[in-house]
């Protein structure tokens, strides 16, 4: 008999697609045979983390024959202070993908439905169709509103049943940039049936605009809110993987359940305490990412490239035709952004704001991309 794994396979695992990473430079320069090429491709921090965690990081090293603390009880500590929480609303991940499949997991059977935009973190979709769930994708707002393929608070509400369990909105969202201010996104919260959970995903809140609403400020309003934070963008910690979710400490309770043991390594706990503590430097990150966010907007227009709002350390672009050979002709040169067909997105590209040099440099290698035919 011949082996077909094809066979074996769970049925909602059948239809899934693999989530396809920005390419990593390593890669490139082994396929290319190039060298100096840079990554905008996955809205890391370009400065990397706080030296103030390379000094952790030695430190923690010594103890790696251990198990790390599995309850993560200092990095708790510290991120209950600075919420203003009890360390029982928080759930520590290996990432806060971790998280988001923490909570698929916990609350979501093929009996039962989750809802999200279009244009949403592609996450979202992986973690739902896992479980067998049914996911109902509201159609984003259209190209020319002023929010343009930005969530619509009221299609996805129109979306919400009795058999939804997950409601996902990143603000701002990834890759589109876009938001939703602070009346759309009580509103989501507040007409979501307490039969269902908000997930309110905010992995780039640290780049928002003075006044941007931060939902987790609205945790002891809400209890079917969870918010969910990284340390891979603003804190950068991409490599280390460490995210989490605030919400009522029975949500985090449920989602202790199915966290597989010691999920957040003992590098990462070390690195996400010493990383908190540089504010300084989480700050440095932020304004320089929003000084180039600016710039390249600007240079942008001049170059006559039509661009999205965006409140993020990154920048969806329109090619105004297919995006994939500009794409490729940026690689050549040695700049890795991100291409979005697969959001259903196939002229657009997202880019993240690097240093002022690498911005330069993508800006370069994007005009003459688009120079030729
Ligand atoms: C990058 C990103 C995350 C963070 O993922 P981690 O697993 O914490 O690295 C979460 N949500 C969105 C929308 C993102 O873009």
């Amino acid at each position: 008999m011949t082996f077909d794994p094809a066979v074996l396979i769970a049925p909602p695992v059948r239809e899934l697609a693999p989530y396809v990473p920005g390419k990593p430079i390593e890669e490139l320069e082994r396929e290319y045979g190039i060298r100096d090429s840079i990554k905008l491709a996955s809205n890391e921090n370009p400065f990397g983390a706080s030296p103030r965690v390379r000094e952790a990081l030695i430190r923690a090293s010594a103890e790696i024959g251990l198990y790390p603390d599995g309850n993560g009880f200092a990095l708790k500590q510290a991120l209950a202070e600075k919420h203003g929480c009890s360390p029982e609303s928080i759930t520590l991940g290996n990432g806060s993908n971790d998280v988001l499949v923490m909570l698929a997991e916990a609350f979501l059977t093929p009996q039962t439905e989750a809802v999200y935009s279009e244009y949403a973190f592609a996450v979202y979709p992986i973690a739902v169709q896992a479980t067998g769930a049914k996911a109902q994708v509201a159609p984003a707002l259209g190209p020319d509103q002023t929010m343009p393929l930005g969530h619509d608070v009221e299609a996805i509400l129109s979306l919400v049943n009795q058999r939804t369990r997950l409601v996902f909105v990143a603000n701002p969202n990834n890759p589109t940039g876009t938001s939703l201010d602070e009346t759309s996104l009580r509103r989501l919260i507040t007409e979501t049936p307490r039969t269902a959970l908000v997930v309110v995903d905010e992995a780039y809140i640290e780049y928002t605009d003075p006044g941007f609403p931060d939902a987790s400020r609205w945790l002891s309003e809400f209890p079917h809110l969870v918010v969910t934070r990284t340390f891979s963008k603003a804190y950068g910690l991409a490599g280390l993987r460490v995210g989490y979710a605030l919400s009522h400490p029975s949500v985090a309770e449920v989602l202790n359940r199915v966290r597989q043991p010691f999920n957040v390594n003992s590098l990462a706990l070390a690195a996400a305490r010493a990383a908190l503590e540089d504010q300084e430097h989480v700050r440095r990150s932020v304004t320089a990412a929003r000084e180039g966010l600016r710039y390249v907007k600007r240079e942008l227009d001049r170059i006559g490239v039509r661009h999205l709002p965006s409140q993020g350390n990154f920048v969806l672009v329109d090619c105004g035709r297919p995006a994939l050979p500009i794409y490729e002709r940026m690689l050549r040169a040695g700049v890795i952004v991100r291409p979005v067909g697969g959001y259903g997105l196939p002229n657009h590209l997202r880019i993240t704001i690097g240093t002022e040099e690498q911005n330069q440099r993508m800006l370069a290698a994007l005009e003459h991309a688009l120079s030729q035919p």
